[in-house]
C-alpha cells in the first residue's frame, strides 16, 4: 500500500516535469523568433544608420566649399565685375580686377584643398581666377558646359558638378559653381575647383560592418567612388560588371531601400541614401555571407537549445523509468537483508566450533615442531662435533676406572701410527708414544687429578718420534662421577698442537730478530745493552748505516737491495762471533754491541775490520755492487749510561763519518753533543714560534737599474726573539718536517701585509716568497693560496715564489706542473741562488720561471774586471729567453755599476738596503734608492750612476 502511494506521488512529480519543459520550449521557440527580428532589425539599422552617417559627413563636407561659393555670389565687388564689359585685354591691369584678386586669393587660402577660385565671364568669354585672367584659345561657352547644364537641371543654387580630370593639373577635380544673372540672361558665374582626394580618401575610411563597403554615386549613376575602382575611371555600375536587383530576400521583408547586388560573383546586399546638398547618392554595401553568417549563428543556437531541451526530456524520462525500477529493487534488498543476517548467525556459529578444532591442532603443531628442533640440534651438534674433532687433529679419549679401559678414538690413533696391536694396553701405549721424562710429567697430571688436588687434566707432552709430523700433543681430561661421588670415568680430547708451538716460537723470534738477516732486532739490541749497562760492564756501541743505499735501491731494484743487507749481515757476524752483537737497527742501518771491552784500541780495531769488509765489491747475482759504511762510535758509561742516548750518540757520530768521503769511523765527542743539544733547542724554538706568533718577516728591497726605484721586496723569515740565521734553522725546519706550516704561515703573513698596503692606497709592489724544496709536498698548497688570495682580494700578481734548482731534483714532471698551477694564479716564479750548483743553463728552456736570481757567490767570483763576461753572457741569454734578471748580495758600487752595463734589470743587496721590518719599509717605500745612494757617496760621479 506504502509503496503504491509512493508511486502515484512520483507520476505527479513526471507530469509537472513534462509541463516545464513544454513551457521551457514554447518560451524558447519565442524568444527565438524574437531574436532573429532583432537581429534583423539591427542589421537593417546598422547599415542604414551607416550610410546615413556617410550621407551626412559628406553633405558636411561639402557644404562648406559650397557656403563659399554662396558667399561669392553676395559680394558685389564679384558680381558687378562679372558684369562688367570691358575688354578682356584691358581688365588685367583693372584695378576692379585687383580688388577681385584680392577676394578669391583670401577664399582659396581658406582651404589647401581648394585648386582655384574664378569668376567666368560669358560676354568677355574669360575665366578671372585668384592665379590671373585665363582667356581660352577656343570658344568657350558656358551654356553648353556640363556643369550649367547639371546646374539647369537640378535647380539648385549650387551646383556640385561631375568630377573630372583637370585638363590643367591634372587632377581629378570637383567644381562647385554658381550662375549669376543680368536681366533674366546667364552674364557669367562664380565657382571654385576642388581636388577631390581628400573627399576620396574621407569615404575610403568608412566600412560597412565587418566586409562592406560605401559606394559614391554622381546624380547621372556615374560611380564617384568605388574601392575597387581608380579614380579616372569614372564608371557606371553596369560598366563595372555590378548588377543590381531588387531584393526578394524573405529575411529583408518589406524594405524598399534594399536591393540585391552581384559584383564579380559575390552576392551583397545594397542600400541606397540620397544626399541633402546634391543629387549624388550613397549606396550601402555589404556582403550576403555576412548577415548569413549571423543568421547562420542564430540557427546553431536553435539548433543547440531544441538539442538540449530534447536530450533533457529524455533523461528525465529514463530516470523516471529507473526510480520506479529501483524502488522494486530496495524492497527485495531488504528482503535479501534479513536472510542474510540469519546465515550470518549461523556462520558465526560453525566458525566459533572451527576455531576450537583449530587451537588443538595449533598446540599440536607445535608440540611437533619443538621435538623437530631439537632432533635437528642434536643432529647439528653431532655434525659440528666431528668437523671440531677432524678440523683440529684432535681426538676423543676415555678411561673407565673400573675395568681400567682405555679408549681412544679411531682417527687420532692413525694419526699417531698405533696399531690394533698396543691400542688397548694402556701402559704400553704410552711406553711406545714418550719418552721417560715427558712420560713421568703426564703420570704426575695424572695421580694429581685422582688424588683431587686439580679439577682437570691439563697436560702438554712433546712425542718421542713424530709420526705424521706430530710432535706436541695436549692431553685434557674431566672426571665423571657415580651416584655415590666416586669417579667412573675419565674422559677428555687429545690434541696436536705442533702447529701452535712452531707458531709460537715464530712469534717469539719475529719480536727480537729480523728476519731479513736473522740479526738479532732493535729490541734485541736494546735488551743486551740495557744488561751490560745495569751490570756495569764497560762496552761501545757502533752505529753503522751504508751510504747512499737507496740509490742501490732505485737502481739495482729492492730485492737485491735486500741481498745486499743479507750479505752484510753475514759479513758482520763473520768478524767475531761471541764478542759482538751485531743487530740490524731498521732500513740500512746496523747497531753493533762491542760487549766489555774498555780499551779504545781494541774498539778502533773492529771499527777497522768492518769497514776491510766493505773494501771488496759484494756480487749479487749479475752485478758487482760496491758499498760504503759509516760507522758512529760511542762508549759506556762513559759517554752516557742512559740507553736511548747512547744510540743518539753513535748515531750523530755517524752523521760526522758521513761527511767524510769512503768507509768511515769517528768516535762520538761532546762537541757534537752540544751541536746535538743546540739542534735540539732550535727545533724546540721552532715548534713554539709556530705555536706562539714567533715568527716575523723582513722585507728586502729590489731595485730597478733603470730607474732607482723599488721594483719589489723579498721577504726573509726571522725568528722574533732569537738571532738564528734562517740558514741554520730553515733546514732544520725541513728536517724535522714542519716547513710546510712555516712557509704557509709566510705566505698567510705576505698576503697580509699587501693587504694592509692596498688599503693604505698608493701602488702595489709584487713580494717575493721563498719556497722550500719539501712544500712540493704541501698538497694543498695551491687551493689554500687561491683561497687566501680570493679572500684578501689580492690579485698573483703582487706575488712571486723564488725557488733553487734542488727542487728539481726528484719528481721533474709534477714540480713542473706544480709550477704552472701557481703560474695560472698569476704568480711569478724566480729561480733563485742561480750560479750555485748545478746552474745547467739549459734547464733554463724548459723551466717555467719569469726570472733568475744571479746567487752572491756567482757575483762576488765574476763582478771583477776581467769575469764581467761570465755575467754579461748570462744576462743576455737569460734575457733572450725573456727572463727577467736579479742580482742578489751586491755589496759595492762597482758591482752595481757593472751589473747595469751588463744590462741586469734589478739589484738586491744591503747596498741599496738590509731586510728591514715593514715599517722601515713604509719609510722608503717610495725612494729612488740610486739618487739616495749617489747623496750619500759624494765621491761618486754622478754621471756613472
Ligand atoms: P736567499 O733566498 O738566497 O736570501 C738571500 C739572503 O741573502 C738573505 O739572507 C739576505 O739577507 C742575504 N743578503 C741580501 N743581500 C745581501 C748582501 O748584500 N750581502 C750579504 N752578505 N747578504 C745579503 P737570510 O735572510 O739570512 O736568508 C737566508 C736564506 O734562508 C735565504 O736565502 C733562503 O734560502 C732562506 N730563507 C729565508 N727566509 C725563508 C723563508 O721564508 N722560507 C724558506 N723556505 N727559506 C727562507
Ligand atoms: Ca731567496
Ligand atoms: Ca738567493
Amino acid at each position: 500500500m506504502k509503496s503504491e502511494k509512493k508511486y502515484n506521488t512520483s507520476n505527479w512529480i513526471g507530469v509537472c516535469f513534462l509541463v516545464l519543459v513544454l513551457i521551457f520550449t514554447l518560451s524558447g521557440v519565442f524568444l527565438l523568433i524574437h531574436i532573429k527580428n532583432n537581429l534583423r532589425k539591427s542589421i537593417l539599422g546598422n547599415l542604414k544608420k551607416d550610410t546615413q552617417i556617410i550621407s551626412m559627413e559628406i553633405d558636411k563636407y561639402l557644404c562648406r566649399y559650397g557656403e563659399l561659393v554662396a558667399q561669392m555670389l553676395t559680394n558685389d565687388a564679384i558680381v558687378s565685375f562679372v558684369k562688367e564689359n570691358e575688354s578682356s585685354e584691358t581688365i588685367a591691369s583693372s584695378p576692379d580686377y585687383k580688388k577681385v584678386k584680392a577676394t578669391l586669393e583670401r577664399i582659396k587660402s581658406t582651404s589647401n584643398n581648394i585648386a582655384l577660385a574664378w569668376l567666368g565671364m560669358k560676354e568677355l568669354n574669360c575665366l578671372a581666377t585668384n592665379e590671373g585672367i585665363w582667356v581660352p584659345d577656343y570658344d568657350y561657352d558656358m551654356e553648353t558646359r556640363p556643369w550649367y547644364i547639371e546646374m539647369n537641371q537640378s535647380n539648385r543654387k549650387v551646383t556640385y558638378t561631375q568630377p573630372y580630370i583637370d585638363g590643367i593639373t591634372g587632377k581629378f577635380t570637383l567644381s562647385i559653381v554658381s550662375p549669376i544673372y543680368e536681366h533674366g540672361r546667364l552674364a557669367g558665374s562664380v565657382g571654385i575647383d576642388i581636388h577631390m582626394e581628400e573627399l576620396i580618401s574621407f569615404i575610403d575610411s568608412y566600412s560597412i560592418g565587418l566586409k562592406g563597403f560605401p559606394i559614391l554615386i554622381s546624380s547621372n549613376d556615374t560611380i564617384i567612388y568605388h574601392p575597387n575602382m581608380s579614380l579616372e575611371a569614372l564608371m557606371k555600375i553596369e560598366e563595372l560588371g555590378g548588377k543590381i536587383k531588387k531584393t526578394d530576400s524573405k529575411f529583408l521583408g518589406e524594405s524598399p531601400e534594399f536591393y540585391e547586388y552581384i559584383e564579380n560573383n559575390t552576392e551583397y546586399y545594397l542600400f541606397y541614401n540620397s544626399m541633402a546638398s546634391n543629387d549624388w547618392r550613397i549606396a550601402a554595401i555589404i556582403p550576403k555571407s555576412e548577415i548569413n553568417a549571423q543568421m547562420n549563428q542564430l540557427n546553431t543556437m536553435r539548433i543547440i537549445i531544441f538539442g538540449s531541451f530534447t536530450t533533457i526530456l529524455i533523461i528525465i524520462a529514463i530516470m523516471f523509468r529507473l526510480s520506479n525500477n529501483f524502488k522494486e529493487l530496495n524492497e527485495l534488498y531488504e528482503k535479501l537483508g534479513i536472510k542474510e543476517k540469519e546465515l550470518l548467525e549461523n556462520n558465526k556459529k560453525i566458525f566459533s566450533a572451527y576455531e576450537q578444532l583449530a587451537n588443538s591442532e595449533e598446540k599440536f603443531k607445535i608440540q611437533y615442531a619443538t621435538i623437530q628442533d631439537y632432533t635437528e640440534k642434536i643432529e647439528d651438534l653431532k655434525q659440528k662435533y666431528d668437523i671440531a674433532i677432524k678440523g683440529t687433529n684432535s681426538g676423543v679419549w676415555e678411561y673407565e676406572v673400573s675395568g681400567r679401559n682405555f679408549y681412544l678414538s679411531e682417527d687420532f690413533k692413525n694419526a699417531l701410527g698405533i696399531t690394533e696391536k698396543n691400542g688397548k694396553d694402556y701402559n704400553s701405549l704410552l711406553n711406545e708414544l714418550l719418552a721417560e721424562n715427558e712420560r713421568k710429567k703426564l703420570e704426575n697430571e695424572i695421580a694429581r687429578f685422582m688424588s683431587g688436588g686439580r679439577e682437570e687434566i691439563y697436560c702438554q707432552v712433546n712425542l718421542k718420534n713424530s709420526f705424521n709430523r706430530i710432535q706436541c700433543i695436549l692431553i685434557r681430561g674431566r672426571g665423571i662421577f657415580d651416584g655415590n661421588n666416586g669417579l667412573k670415568l675419565v674422559s677428555g680430547i687429545i690434541l696436536d698442537i705442533t702447529k701452535i708451538k712452531e707458531q709460537e716460537k715464530y712469534i717469539e723470534y719475529i719480536a727480537y730478530y729480523d728476519p731479513l738477516t736473522n740479526l738479532p732486532n732493535r729490541i734485541k739490541f736494546i735488551e743486551a745493552l740495557e744488561k751490560e749497562v745495569n751490570d756495569s760492564q764497560p762496552g761501545a756501541i757502533m752505529f753503522l748505516d751504508l751510504d747512499d743505499f737507496k740509490r742501490i735501491n732505485d737502481t739495482m731494484g729492492h730485492s737485491c737491495g735486500d741481498k745486499i743487507l743479507q750479505k752484510v749481515a753475514e759479513s758482520l757476524l763473520n768478524i767475531e762471533r761471541g764478542r759482538l752483537l751485531v743487530s740490524r737497527f731498521g732500513g740500512d742501518e746496523f747497531l753493533i754491541l762491542i760487549k766489555r771491552e774498555e780499551n779504545i784500541n781494541e774498539i778502533e780495531n773492529y771499527a777497522k775490520k768492518i769497514i776491510e769488509v766493505f773494501k771488496d765489491n759484494i756480487m749479487i747475482e749479475e752485478y758487482d755492487a760496491h758499498v760504503n759504511c759509516s760507522i758512529g762510535i760511542t762508549l759506556y758509561p762513559f759517554d752516557s749510561i742512559d740507553v736511548n742516548k747512547l744510540i743518539m750518540n753513535a748515531d750523530v757520530a755517524m752523521y760526522k763519518a758521513k761527511d767524510l768521503a769512503g768507509s768511515n769511523y769517528v768516535f762520538f765527542n761532546n762537541k757534537m753533543a752540544d751541536k746535538l743539544k743546540e739542534k735540539i733547542k732550535i727545533e724546540k724554538l721552532l715548534r713554539d714560534a709556530l705555536k706562539e706568533n714567533g715568527f716575523t718577516l723582513l722585507y728586502q728591497p729590489q731595485v730597478s737599474t733603470l730607474t732607482g726605484n723599488i721594483l719589489g721586496f723579498e721577504a726573509l723569515l726571522r725568528l722574533k726573539a732569537h738571532e738564528i740565521s734562517p740558514i741554520h734553522f730553515i733546514p732544520l725546519a725541513e728536517e724535522i718536517g714542519i716547513i710546510i706550516e712555516i712557509g704557509r704561515w709566510v705566505t698567510k703573513e705576505v698576503v697580509k701585509q699587501l693587504k694592509t698596503r692596498k688599503e693604505k692606497g698608493g701602488e702595489l709592489k709584487p713580494i717575493a716568497i721563498n719556497f722550500s724544496a719539501q712544500q712540493l709536498h704541501d698538497s694543498g698548497y695551491i687551493e689554500f693560496l687561491k683561497a687566501l688570495l680570493e679572500k684578501e682580494k689580492i690579485s698573483g700578481e703582487y706575488l712571486s715564489i723564488e725557488i733553487t734548482e734542488s727542487i728539481f731534483l726528484d719528481k721533474k714532471d709534477e714540480t713542473i706542473t706544480f709550477l704552472h698551477k701557481l703560474k695560472d694564479l698569476g704568480i711569478k716564479i724566480a729561480l733563485d741562488d742561480f750560479g750555485v750548483g748545478y746552474s745547467s743553463l739549459s734547464y733554463l728552456t724548459f723551466l717555467p720561471v719569469d726570472k733568475i736570481k744571479l746567487d752572491k757567490t756567482l757575483n762576488d767570483k765574476f763582478l771583477i774586471m776581467d769575469d764581467i763576461m761570465v755575467i754579461s753572457s748570462i744576462i743576455s741569454l737569460a734575457h733572450s729567453l725573456s727572463l727577467e734578471v736579479i742580482a742578489e748580495g751586491i755589496e759595492s758600487i762597482e758591482q752595481y755599476l757593472r751589473l747595469k752595463e751588463a744590462g741586469c734589470d734589478c739589484i738586491q743587496g744591503y747596498l741599496f738596503s738590509k731586510p728591514l721590518d715593514i715599517e722601515s719599509i713604509d719609510r722608503i717605500y717610495n725612494d729612488n734608492l740610486v739618487q739616495k745612494l749617489q747623496k750619500n757617496i759624494k765621491f761618486c760621479k754622478e754621471e756613472q750612476l
